[in-house]
């Protein structure tokens, strides 16, 4: 029988260590051209914040992951005894991801991550329709969807689709009004669970029933809210869940995508094709270390989602008040507030004259924080974000907004320090704007 059972944080060190040891014997100790791998200098001396982005992988789950990837050679598809144990391994994931979302085991199809799970849904149900001769061509999303799902979405409209944006609400809440309208003879809507930069959790468990009445399907983009906010694929009466693992403590590179009812009778067909792996859903051979870690990570975030919420919270609110309290209406917080997750803030910083900041300035002149000026997955983009466009946020103040995403490590002196070093730059910047202002 393998041990499954979880290996606890000693041992998890310790084989952190070890590889890290292996990896600097490996590069010749000191990193230089003839290097295997970078140098392994450490953990930045950076206060991470943003963990929107992406969090550090669970310790537990890094060295179960370490554990499976050196001790198990079998391709879980194999018959033979390695083969199988390695397919232990991904059936406890299978288990212990659809626990985290009560949904069924033989509902969770095994990805490369969420952008694959919304590229899957949303191109496979098209797929599926074009099979089966529907008639239905509309497609519903919001335009505060990630990438991944405008992406599918925008080639669908390339082949013909009519894709339809629904409505927000100022607050960035779906205006269920105006869905309500919409879904009349739609084929598919897709609505994000929690947004990535403001952290908004979207109204689902109204949105999605009234859908289902009229027969549309329904995809929700569930990356950010795994592990953070309570979250029923079954309560919430979704078709396709897409899930990512790292974004919920577990490695990168590795997802899920939850298909209610199973993938047998499922309106949707692979967009994939190879061997019959995942019920021929998702080919291609499984990637076993990642998936146990993710099982073990979904597992572990669920167990600590009250207490780590109720802190992180805390954390996140209190670094609001301070910077109320210190700037006044030269800060505004964007997006819900009620209906919010509880780790992430987006802030707009402005001068005295009302005018923007340059959130870039901010973040260059904060180098001891990781932070992030927008979606990391637009970094290089020159365009403002198009979650706050949507929301109604201008495009100069799009370009002076920071979002901070706090997680486990954080602690009270990181919000304390950040609120306390923001207050100092956004005076400098202010001061610098003034002194231009005044040039000839
Ligand atoms: N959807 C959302 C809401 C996200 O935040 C992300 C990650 N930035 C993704 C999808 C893509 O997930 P992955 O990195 O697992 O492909």
């Amino acid at each position: 029988m393998p041990d499954l059972s979880p290996v606890s944080v000693e041992a998890s060190a310790l084989s952190v260590a070890a590889l890290s040891q292996t990896a600097a014997s490996e590069a010749g100790g000191i990193a230089g051209a003839s290097s295997r791998v970078p140098e392994a200098a450490g953990r930045p001396e950076t206060i991470y914040l943003d963990h929107l982005a992406s969090t550090p992988c669970d310790p537990e789950a890094a060295a179960l992951m370490h554990r499976v990837a050196v001790e198990l050679s079998g391709n879980p598809s194999s018959p033979h005894a390695s083969g199988q144990l390695a397919a232990r391994y991904v059936e406890r994931a299978r288990e212990q991801v659809a626990d985290a979302v009560n949904a069924l085991p033989e509902e969770v199809v095994f990805t490369s991550g969420a952008t694959e799970s919304n590229n899957l849904a949303i191109l496979g149900v098209a797929a599926a329709a074009r099979e089966r001769d529907e008639r239905r061509r509309r497609l519903l999303t919001l335009g505060i969807e990630h990438p991944s799902v405008l992406g599918p979405f925008a080639a669908l409209g390339r082949r013909g689709y009519e894709v339809e944006s629904v409505p927000l609400q100022r607050d960035g809440r779906v205006d269920l009004n105006a869905l309500e309208g919409m879904l009349e003879g739609a084929l598919l809507l897709s609505i994000q669970a929690a947004n990535n930069e403001t952290g908004t959790i979207q109204p689902l468990y109204e949105a999605s029933p009234m859908a289902a009445e009229r027969g549309v399907l329904v995809h929700s983009d569930a990356a950010q809210i795994l592990g953070k906010v309570l979250f029923s694929v079954e309560g919430a009466n979704l078709d396709f869940v897409s899930l990512s693992a790292h974004k919920c403590y577990g490695p990168k590179g590795v997802g899920a995508l939850c298909i209610r009812g199973g993938v047998a009778s499922a309106p949707l067909a692979p967009i994939v094709f190879g061997g019959g792996h995942e019920n021929g859903v998702r080919p291609g051979t499984l990637n076993t270390p990642a998936i146990a870690a993710f099982g073990l990570a979904a597992e572990l975030a669920t167990e600590r989602l009250e207490a780590d919420g109720l802190r992180i919270g805390a954390l996140r609110d209190d670094l609001e008040a301070r910077l109320i309290e210190e700037l006044g209406d030269r800060v505004r917080v964007n997006g819900a507030i009620e209906s919010r997750l509880p780790h992430a803030t987006s802030l707009t910083f402005f001068d005295d004259a009302g005018c923007p900041l340059d959130a870039d300035a901010l973040v260059a002149n904060l180098p001891e924080f990781d932070l992030s000026t927008a979606s990391a997955c637009h970094v290089g983009t020159p365009e403002p974000s198009h979650v706050l466009r949507a929301i109604g946020v201008s495009q100069a103040e799009a370009y002076g907004t920071l979002r901070v995403g706090l997680g486990r490590g954080n602690v009270d002196a990181d919000t304390g320090r950040l609120s306390a070093r923001l207050g100092e730059v956004t005076r400098t910047l202010q001061r610098r704007n003034r002194i231009k202002a005044k040039a000839p």
